[in-house]
């Protein structure tokens, strides 16, 4: 390990965003503390292993849930940071309460409730999301310019309306409360949009992102794609923002990360401009009018509601901040959706034509 190489906690360090947190303090020689709910899955753990190995860092596993109050003190004893990542990232669930809710809120203020009983701890970054600031594309009209910036919350989703970003708002909104009852410590977040790129974990990872990639690449929108304003940001953006929230001392507040804003049918068709010849990628529009349609019918999600608020509509953030004060250099749009699609291909998720 490097003379400077700090410990620090990762919780649910085996997750699609936390993998490539890990992999970049590992790279620095840090002493990554990893968590996950059942570190004796070696598929979900192995990984992890394999990068420290090549790697200056170390990696000790501790097993914590999320709803368990007192489970993240040993794993994070010593630690300097803390990036709590941890949180289900899924949007059909049977009881959003349980599913989504309390995990992310019981669980934001139990790893923040140990940060102040844990002396070592000096940075927390907080994995939020632009979700805590929007429900849909069109809920970006309420920032300046139209755009999402760091001053807006989300007060749209609900526990019956996209209940997990009312999980990251509730979520983020404990954070800032709990951070304000102390100062030992700053509280840093990050928000990024919908994460696409390759997952480090041999299995395609469970994250919602890939089950959304997994519908632009698999010919599952055969008849057609929305034009449904979403916000883009590569998962190597998305790590570099987390290890710079961690490190840089001028680090502060919520950060927006976000590399494109853009629409599923306009990402469908970079898609197919570098695959079409070769796999089946669906690119024609579905329009407005079919959904309102036929949506309800096909999937759960695509309410009356959603159409009106997303179809044709655009999504806009501003990630200026991210890229003064976080230094980040955003990836080409292309770049991540053909590294994504090039896994997908390797685990024989698109077939050929
Ligand atoms: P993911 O691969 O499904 O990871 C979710 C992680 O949360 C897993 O490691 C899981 O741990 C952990 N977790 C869930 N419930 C838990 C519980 N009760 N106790 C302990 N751990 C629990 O999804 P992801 O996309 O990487 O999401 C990670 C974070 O990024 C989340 O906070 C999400 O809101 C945020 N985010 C994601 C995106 C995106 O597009 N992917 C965008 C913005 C923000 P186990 O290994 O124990 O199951």
């Amino acid at each position: 390990m490097m003379a400077d190489g700090k410990k620090v906690l990762v919780t649910g360090a085996t997750g699609y965003v936390a993998s490539w947190i890990v992999k970049r303090l590992l790279e620095e020689g840090h002493h990554v503390h990893a968590t996950a709910r059942n570190i004796s899955q070696k598929n979900k753990t192995t990984h992890l292993q394999k990068l420290a190995d090549e790697s200056l860092g170390e990696i000790s596993f501790f097993e914590a849930d999320l709803l368990q109050e007192g489970a993240f003190e040993k794993a994070m004893k010593d630690c300097e940071i803390v990036f709590h990542t941890a949180s289900p990232f899924i949007t059909v669930v049977k009881d959003a309460q349980k599913d989504l809710i309390d995990p992310a809120l019981l669980g934001t203020r139990n790893v923040l409730e140990q940060a102040k009983a844990t002396p070592s701890v000096q940075r927390v970054v907080l994995t939020s999301s632009c979700a805590a600031m929007y429900t849909d594309a069109i809920d970006c009209q309420k920032g300046p310019n139209g755009e999402l910036d760091e001053s807006i919350w989300n007060d749209t989703a609900s526990l019956d309306y996209q209940p997990y970003n009312y999980s990251k708002t509730l979520a983020e909104k404990a954070a800032w409360e709990i951070a304000d009852t102390q100062d030992q410590w700053k509280l840093v977040t990050i928000n990024p949009s919908l994460i696409f790129g390759p997952a480090l974990a041999p299995e395609f990872s469970k994250s919602e992102s890939l089950a959304i990639f997994k519908q632009l690449a698999d010919g599952s929108l055969s008849t057609g794609v929305p034009r449904v304003g979403i916000g883009i940001s590569d998962i190597r953006d998305a790590a570099e923002a987390h290890y710079q929230a961690g490190f840089k001392p001028n680090a502060s507040g919520r950060n927006i990360v976000s590399g494109h804003n853009t629409n599923m049918l306009e990402m469908a068709r970079l898609v197919h401009e570098k695959f079409g010849d070769q796999y089946k990628v669906p690119h024609s529009l579905a329009p407005k009018w079919l959904l309102y349609l036929v949506g309800p019918m096909v999937n759960k999600v695509i309410t009356w509601k959603f159409v009106k608020n997303n179809v044709d509509v655009e999504w806009k953030a501003n990630n200026s901040k991210s890229i003064k004060e976080l230094d980040i250099t955003y990836r080409p749009l292309e770049e991540t959706l053909s590294d994504t699609f090039e896994q997908a291909i390797q685990q024989g998720i698109v077939k050929p034509k």
